[in-house]
């Protein structure tokens, strides 16, 4: 709209291992995977409203080809060398380990789940063999350090020319430069630039079938291969070069805060290495954005997709609160209570008020945009104020502070607001009709200007409003300048309808529960694996009033859990004491502490809470089972919400060898010797629902309550 000639890029990074490990956990081919997150996230991108020019795929063939010349010429002039490495492997599953195949505890800040090529907590990328007390991801045992070859980039080498670049680039957001400079700062270490792994693009020599080019080294490639995929399209095969190649070209990335390093380091040094063409201008990180505290990630699954959030809001909306609620300086939260409050309260009731009321205003008294004649000094201010803000607008767009940016445009609004009630045109229209209408023709005005400059955040929006105006086709083909131009007194108005909807909470709980669970494999005590524990060392949560912090030994691992439990258990009675975990939980955090499995207990309708424990003394590491539960059929992972759709209870075994439930008597599968009438047994139901059977541990002792609860408390 300014009038430069842009080049949108982005595409789909399809070698990352987060897609391995979903395909491996489903079944599927990474194939399959990657083109169903390349087609949702393409959908997503297009439904929002962002448009890019090209947006590839990194499996793609011709992506692959720059790739190999990249790697080829960096070869050539000695930037990439092979050298002998451990990395750690696998004896169980059989392979080597990269990335995030194996998880441990970070060597930096001492985050307990790292993965093995980035710290998400510490934002450090990290070589797997860095972790402290690795785990494999897939079975987690210990992985073994073993020897493989590797092609490393040496990126030690570009130390000094890094430093200068990075030097005057004083407009980067602040943690983009600390980020950098530390990083800068600590020594610049070669980097592996393949693994051992099938799946990614191949490596342009002989003799590497089972070793890949790393998704860090080639994924960041994918600018510049998308960018000559766009000039192929358009069928001037070398028009990539006016963006690569013309050092007047600025090249902007932008990315969240996790992925700094790639850009403003090593693909700089790549670039560096290639030599000839244009390196990041800018680099404006956004810090992350959270959800009711946690980070959002699409790889651990903390994710709204975009799909779902658009079935329920308009575009603007989503985009709307997304950029007001940037997280460029600082984390952000999204929280649903905040999005409805700023769509109501600032899109609607300030936004949408100003533009709706001058529209029906005016319409309905002139019907089309009436004549600016005599100004007074409340009008000049106006005009005034439309520049200053439209300027003010467009300096932050391109200093990239998109959230002051978008401030500044509800700052129009509010001062148009502002404008309309100190001039009342419903009291001036019956003494000064000519005066009320210049009054109109600025309100107008305003809401022109209003209409390009949210038009970047608002797109729908602003061509609905242009239409409204009686303007024909799409604001994104006006010039930025048209803005603050004049306004043609004469052009009719159509009968506007309000630009933004209110939401309500109410509407926004029952669409959340709408949203129908999918239809899943019936989920037993079968799927769990639970051992026995013992909890060795409990702590308060430092940011939570209820939860404990506890490092739980099981033998051969040890594991930190976080539970609920301080309403109902002292520090004293927990200690020691042995209980029963479910260790195959997806870890999760809580409260910014990660609990990796959650313990067992019971709770009545009368609100006792009880910890389960094993009824006769056993060792720590016992496995817990379902007494006719089938070997085998345990998964790796399960999700919180699958573990809830398990039903396990306390009952009380009756002398006819039954168990009493509270409000059923049922059979028992598997036969409880009527010695034991009258304890109470952690209980699990069978198909059918009217035989339970008991949980019992490899040595084929029971479950029981620390303590007693009614019959039929759920256990938890
Ligand atoms: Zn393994
Ligand atoms: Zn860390």
């Amino acid at each position: 709209m300014c009038g430069d000639e842009v080049l949108m890029v982005s595409g789909s990074d399809e070698h990352g291992t987060p897609i391995t490990v979903t395909a491996e956990k489903k079944g599927v081919s990474p194939e399959e995977i990657a083109q169903k997150f390349h087609k949702i996230n393409s959908k997503a991108i297009e439904d929002l409203g962002i448009s890019f020019d090209l947006y590839f795929e990194t499996s793609h063939e011709n992506h692959k080809k720059v790739v190999h010349d990249i790697f080829l010429r960096l070869l050539e002039k000695e930037h990439i060398y092979k050298k002998v490495m451990l990395s750690p492997f696998c004896s169980n599953c059989q392979k080597f380990l990269p990335d995030r195949y194996v998880e441990g505890e970070c060597p930096h800040c001492g985050h307990g789940n790292a993965r093995g090529d980035q710290c998400d907590e510490c934002g450090r990328t990290l070589d797997p063999e860095e972790l402290i007390e690795p785990l494999c991801k897939f079975c987690s045992s210990t992985p073994e350090m073993k020897e493989t070859e590797h092609f490393f980039f040496k990126l030690s080498g570009f130390q000094g020319e890094l430093e200068r670049y990075v030097a005057d680039k004083d407009h980067w957001r602040h943690n983009t430069k600390n980020f950098t400079k530390n990083w800068l700062e600590s020594g610049l270490r070669d980097r592996a630039i393949t693994r051992d792994i099938k799946w990614g693009v191949e490596i342009p020599l002989e003799g590497y079938d089972d070793k890949r080019i790393y998704v860090w080294f080639e994924a960041v490639i994918g600018y510049f291969s998308t960018s000559k995929e766009w000039a192929r399209k358009t069928g001037n095969e070398e028009k990539w070069q006016d963006f690569w190649m013309n050092e007047t070209c600025k090249h902007y990335y932008f990315l969240g805060k996790d992925n700094i390093p790639f850009h403003t380091i090593i693909w700089p040094a790549i670039l560096m290495g290639y030599g000839g063409l244009n390196l990041p201008y800018d680099v404006p990180a956004n810090e992350y954005l959270k959800w009711g505290g946690e980070q959002f990630s699409k790889s651990r699954g903390i994710s709204i997709s975009i799909p779902d959030i658009l079935q329920k809001y308009d575009p603007d909306q989503v985009r709307y609160y997304l950029s007001i609620n940037m997280p460029e300086i600082r984390d952000a939260e999204f929280t649903l209570e905040d999005f409805i409050r700023r769509n109501n309260d600032e899109l609607v009731s300030t936004l949408g008020n100003f533009i709706h009321r001058t529209l029906s205003f005016t319409q309905k008294n002139y019907g089309e945009i009436p004549e600016a004649k005599e100004l007074t000094q409340l009008d000049k201010e106006a005009l005034e104020k439309i520049k200053t803000q439209v300027e003010e607008v467009s300096k932050l767009i391109e200093g990239c502070e998109f959230k002051k940016a978008i401030k500044s445009v509800m700052e129009l609004a509010h001062f148009g607001n502002r404008y309309f009630d100190a001039r009342a045109p419903w009291a001036l229209l019956k003494e000064n009709r000519e005066e009320c209408g210049t009054a109109l023709n600025i309100c107008c005005r305003i809401v022109k200007a209003l209409c390009i400059s949210m038009s970047p955040f608002l797109p729908f929006s602003a061509d609905r409003l242009w239409d409204m105006m009686g303007y024909e086709g799409s604001v994104s083909e006006l010039k930025w300048g048209e803005a603050t131009s004049d306004i043609k007194a004469g052009q009719v108005l159509s009968r506007p309808t309000p630009l933004f909807k209110k939401l309500e909470l109410k509407d926004v709980e029952e669409k959340a529960e709408e949203k129908k669970p999918e239809k899943e494999e019936e989920i037993t005590i079968d799927a769990l694996k639970l051992r026995i524990g013992e909890i060795e060392h409990i702590e308060d949560h430092p940011n939570a009033e209820k939860l404990y912090i506890m490092k739980v030994n099981f033998g051969d691992e040890k594991r930190q859990l976080v539970a609920g439990l301080k309403t109902y258990y002292t520090k004293e009675e927990m200690q020691g004491r042995k209980i029963i975990v479910v260790m195959n939980l997806k870890p999760a955090k809580l409260r910014g502490i990660e609990s990796k499995g959650m313990l067992l207990a019971a709770e009545d309708k009368s609100g006792i809470v009880s910890l389960l424990s094993p009824l006769s003394d056993e060792d720590v590491g016992v496995e817990v089972i379902g007494r006719e539960s089938e070997p085998g059929n345990k998964k790796k992972q399960i999700s919180f919400s699958e573990f809830q759709k398990i039903k396990l209870k306390v009952g009380t075994i009756t002398q006819d060898e039954k168990a009493d439930i509270g409000i059923q008597i049922l059979g028992i599968l598997g036969g409880m010797s009527t010695a034991l009438a009258g304890k109470q047994f952690a209980l699990t139901f069978v198909k059918g629902q009217d035989e339970v059977m008991p949980l019992v541990t490899e040595n084929g002792g029971y479950i029981t309550v620390h303590r007693p609860v009614e019959n039929g408390a759920e256990i938890k």
